[in-house]
């Protein structure tokens, strides 16, 4: 069992595979969620924590990550880390990492309060399982990383300015924050 203190538990009951995350522990995927696009206005419009709580609760899904972050900073716990999350193939890749999802849309970067929020993950991670605070290069590293740099599909997940700020996710995450 391990759950993140720094993270409200809020455990779903669909779409991981209980115990079956592997060591080792390379890392965080990065995500965003995107929102729902409201045609009149042209803006799309993130949802809530609650929101994408039962987004994954929802065994129509097929989708999940272990975390989520709203853009104050709040961050729930959907999936304890030893279980398994289904946010890029549910399957070899995730059984080696742990994921968050950013409540933001494509082009949104992180608020300063989801980027402490990461790397105050990442920082449990390395105390916990002993993943690298760095980023990740390319699929076969280790460290943070980003749904799309894993080449399945999701391109626009998490987009450019997220992943232009792991550098700085790392900074804060080797600091201990
Ligand atoms: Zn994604």
């Amino acid at each position: 069992m391990a759950k993140y203190e720094g993270a409200t538990w809020k455990p779903i009951s669909a779409n991981f595979n209980k115990g079956r995350r592997q060591s080792p522990t390379k890392g965080l995927i990065l995500h965003i969620t995107d929102g729902a696009l409201n045609k009149k206005t042209g803006i799309r419009t993130p949802p809530s924590l609650a929101g994408l709580y039962s987004t994954f609760n929802n065994k129509a899904h097929k989708a999940s990550a272990h975390f989520g972050v709203n853009k104050d900073g709040e961050m729930w716990q959907f999936i304890d880390t030893d279980d398994r999350a289904w946010s890029v193939d549910g399957d070899t890749i995730d059984a080696h990492w742990v994921s968050i999802e950013n409540i933001a849309v494509p082009g949104d970067t992180l608020t300063e309060e989801q980027i402490m929020g990461c790397a105050g993950l990442m920082y449990w991670l390395n105390q916990t399982y002993d993943s690298p605070i760095k980023m990740a290069v390319g699929k076969s590293d280790s460290g943070i990383a980003y749904h799309a740099l894993f080449q399945r599909g999701h391109p626009a997940c998490p987009g450019f300015p997220v992943i232009s700020l792991i550098p700085r996710i790392c900074a804060s995450a080797v600091l201990g924050f």
